[in-house]
């Protein structure tokens, strides 16, 4: 079967691929600006129907008890899509912009294989807890606890790493025995239309556990939050749309699970690899052309090595040129979209506004006059304080700034509205750990530790997000507890 749609991909509603309500829109290759296609674009009455499905495969099959079934159709999933790699690998370089190697890994086929985590978890997690014997009020009773799937889950994501944030939500959520409307971003329709495909046809996944609408509309998303069917909404993107998603769940009470932005602190300790570092910093920030919500933006390094620090960041920098995703090479892909490349160019100016010095990069790369390709950026000469050390630019701009002092380091680091990842450099291990311990986020890494991976809990402290995505962790979230107790 191939995969790549002949005119439109299309709609997973109720086990079936159909068109969209209000026709098809543009699918583009952000890193040569052409039309490589169309989605199906889904109205209000795909949404309602989408969650009819999955509310009725929730309420009136055996899925959510099916523990052994569910395990089986995620393997089957997991297996069905590694088979079609090469050509996703490929689709999501066209639509996504993702350099290459990122799609043997975390733009691919890494959240494709830790399907099997969530399928393991589906078949040996503790279903039943045995509370054993109490006497409440002096009365003898034997009580357990029983774990089940909590409902109907509408799951919004975004573009920067589709399949990734895709797959971290309907592994465990299906794992755990709910059914799924997944909504992704108008930008990359077809990293989740296609998946739903290889559902409908290569696995036996019952009609309306997965739906998949795609839309060119942001107002799907936002009726999804409301609409009472639903019983948890698992949100990943930005945090100014989190704190929408929030407050019109309120009306339903609906459980929201937000994943939200970042601005995470690399920490460099005076008794570090000075070079080192700051290498690894720059390769970090332009990184699929730093859109990526842990992805660390702003470099803290001593204030007496600042020089020698700006110099060796420039000069990493300088060998990590914006280019063709699909080159092996590149590690710098282009934005997702002329919108994206404006923001990342309006804080450019607003760092030099704001009297930044741009020590490299601040424009669009030389002989690319298509793809929305931005520079890797390096500004120096600002503090903390500064709206591009404060906001989240979500494109290859770093910012350097000095600190006096592991103390000091903590404290800047900390003085941040997020708080979803970070890293520091060090050799003691006493002065290491204190960083570690002082830092309030998600996640850390220490002289480059990667802690990606499907066992590890991922989320974010402060206005980074509520709740944790993938581990154990990620799979409770998608499950209601029901205390059962009856006389001894
Ligand atoms: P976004 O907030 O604009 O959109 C995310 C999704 O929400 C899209 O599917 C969109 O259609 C939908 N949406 C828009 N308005 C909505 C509304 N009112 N109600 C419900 N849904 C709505 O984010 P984006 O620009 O697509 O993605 C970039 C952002 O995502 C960055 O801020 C980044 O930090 C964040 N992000 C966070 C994580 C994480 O795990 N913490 C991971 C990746 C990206």
């Amino acid at each position: 079967m191939a995969l790549r749609p002949e005119t439109s991909s299309e709609l997973l509603i109720d086990g079936k691929l159909v068109p969209g309500s209000r026709g098809t829109f543009d699918v583009v290759n952000p890193a040569t600006e052409e039309v490589i296609g169309q989605a199906a674009d889904a109205g209000a009455d795909d949404l309602d129907a989408a969650i009819g499905a999955a509310r009725r495969a929730f309420d009136e099959t055996d899925w959510s008890r099916d523990h052994a079934f569910r395990a089986k159709c995620l393997r089957q999933l997991r297996d069905a899509l590694l088979g079609h790699a090469e050509e996703f690998r490929a689709l999501t370089t066209e639509e996504v912009g993702a350099p290459a190697f990122l799609t043997s890994g975390p733009q691919f086929e890494g959240p494709v294989k830790d399907l099997g985590y969530f399928a393991d978890l589906a078949e040996n997690y503790e279903w039943t807890r045995d509370l054993g014997k109490a006497e409440p009020m002096g009365l003898p009773n034997v009580r357990e606890v029983r774990f089940e799937g909590a409902g109907v889950v509408g799951a919004i994501t975004p573009w920067n790493f589709p399949h990734q944030i895709n797959f971290a939500k309907i592994g465990p959520a299906l794992a755990a025995g709910c059914t799924v409307v997944l909504k992704p971003a108008p930008d990359t329709p077809w990293a989740a239309a296609l998946v739903g495909k290889v559902i409908a046809e290569e696995t036996d996944f019952p009609a309306g556990v997965v739906n998949v609408i795609t839309s060119s509309d942001h107002e799907i998303g936002a009726k999804m939050v409301t609409d009472p069917r639903v019983d948890i909404v698992s949100f990943t993107g930005s945090t100014a749309t989190g704190k929408k998603v929030m407050e019109s769940a309120a009306g339903t009470l609906t459980k929201v699970f937000l994943e939200l932005g970042g601005k995470s602190a690399f920490i460099v300790l005076d008794d570090a690899d000075l070079a080192g570092a700051c290498s690894m910093a720059a390769f970090n920030v332009v990184t699929h052309a730093g859109q990526g919500c842990a992805i660390t933006t702003r470099l803290l390094v001593p204030r007496e090595k600042y020089d020698e620090a700006i110099t060796a960041t420039r000069d990493a920098m300088a060998g990590l040129k914006a280019d063709d995703p699909s080159k092996p090479g590149t590690i710098c892909g282009p934005l997702i979209s002329a919108v994206q490349r404006d923001r990342v160019e309006g804080y450019i100016k607003l760092a030099r506004e704001e009297g930044g010095k741009v020590e490299i990069g601040g424009g669009r790369p030389e002989g690319k006059d298509k793809g929305f390709f931005v520079e890797p950026t390096l500004i120096s000469g600002l503090d903390n304080s500064a709206r591009v050390a404060q906001e989240e630019i979500f494109g290859p701009v770093l910012v350097i700034i000095p600190h006096d002092g592991d103390e000091d380091a903590i404290r800047i680091a900390n003085d941040s509205p997020y708080g979803l990842s970070g890293m520091v450099y060090g050799t003691d291990e006493e002065r290491i750990n204190k960083v570690v311990n002082g830092v309030r986020t998600g996640t850390m890494g220490v002289n480059g530790g990667i802690w990606y991976a499907a066992d590890v809990p991922f989320g974010g402290y402060k206005q980074s997000g509520i709740g944790r995505e993938m581990g154990v962790a990620g799979f409770e979230e998608y499950l209601e507890s029901k205390a059962v107790a009856r006389p001894a």
